[in-house]
């Protein structure tokens, strides 16, 4: 049998390891994938870290996967060998639940799939997956610009596309690293007067140019009263890991403004809930897409020139990538690449 190289995890806590494995053939339904980059998100760390209620070891992480279809098992048309796909944090569901008959696949209650959690995900040459978790990739992307979009740039799109805001109203985004260096670029691009907020005065000329119309350093100023001032958020996008970070921007949400949280903390957000009531203000959550919504981030990619800015490390470097991302330092996220 030929054989492939994995990144997989053996145990909760348990480091990166390279292995050498069978490659896996399709089963009806499912497609396998060469897998050409995988982004690395913090997630991942669900994985790494055995935090994921029930998974099972060992296992090979990864939810943001850009390859290109190599084999199709029975039943999956339209795919065939040779189309350029990417597989997100959704890995697959059952089709029949009440979710997936509303089309809620991310939350489908019978067997929900998570790439790199419930199956194997992008960290190796080869992947396995459903044909309905497949999204198509256009030719002017190459697979290191598509992979982190097919979930840091699909979660914060959609989170955007859904806050209820509409072009030209104000719209902030918190924290600017691998999911808000993609937020405000979204939000500029969807046409909102776009504020971002982070820590430092370093940060401005660069935010400016990701299409930021105004700067708000937390670390000087009051991002609540900034915000108020210049008439309060219709939806501040928060994708910061701090629930105090969070907690301290509420108050710039203007009438009717929405928190869209996409950034997980283990902190947890304070509200008052006389502020909530007193402007119809309110706080949502986002996960992820579905295939489709994938697609649609990757077609206005295309048209309007957003991308992920990314560092890209070869497979056999899989833990000192890994290693990087948590270190918070990449500029902006780190993508596997698996070479020719
Ligand atoms: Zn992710
Ligand atoms: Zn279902």
């Amino acid at each position: 049998m030929p054989k492939m190289r994995a990144v997989q995890v053996s145990r909760a806590g348990g480091p990166l390891e390279m292995v050498e494995r069978e490659i896996p053939a399709p089963g009806p339904g499912q497609v396998r994938v060469r897998v050409e980059a995988n982004g690395i998100c913090h997630s991942d760390v669900l994985t790494k870290e055995g935090l994921w209620p029930g998974i099972q070891y060992p296992r090979v992480p990864g939810h943001e996967i850009a390859g290109v279809v190599d084999a199709v098992g029975e039943g999956v048309a339209p795919w065939k060998p040779g189309d350029r796909v990417g597989i997100g944090w959704h890995g697959g569901h059952c089709g029949y639940c009440d979710s997936c008959r509303r089309g809620d696949f991310l939350f489908c209650k019978v067997r929900p799939l998570i790439s790199g959690i419930d199956a194997d995900g992008g960290y190796e040459d080869y992947v396995v997956a459903p044909a309905v978790a497949l999204a198509r990739i256009p030719e002017a992307l190459s697979a290191v610009e598509a992979a982190p979009l097919m979930d840091a740039g699909v979660t914060t799109f959609m989170a955007l596309r859904h806050s209820g805001a509409r072009p030209g109203d104000l719209v902030a985004v918190l924290g600017v690293g691998g999911l808000g260096h993609l937020g405000v670029q979204w939000a500029s691009k969807l046409g909102f007067d776009t504020v971002a907020i982070a820590r430092g005065a370093d940060k401005e000329p660069f935010v400016r140019k990701l299409g930021a119309r105004v700067y708000i350093d937390s670390e000087a100023q009051d991002p609540a009263a900034e915000l108020t001032r210049l008439g309060g958020a219709r939806a501040i996008l928060a994708t910061a890991t701090s629930g105090a970070a969070m907690t301290q921007v509420l108050g710039g949400l203007g009438v009717g403004g929405r928190l869209m949280v996409v950034g997980a903390p283990l902190d947890p957000l304070q509200v008052s809930a006389l502020l909530l009531i007193g402007g119809n203000r309110s706080i949502a959550g986002w996960a992820s897409g579905r295939p489709i919504d994938s697609e649609e981030t990757l077609a206005f990619a295309v048209r309007t020139g957003v991308r992920s800015m990314n560092e890209p490390f070869p497979l056999d470097r899989a833990a000192e990538a890994y290693d990087r991302m948590m270190s918070g330092k990449a500029r902006f996220r780190v993508v596997l690449t698996m070479g020719a």
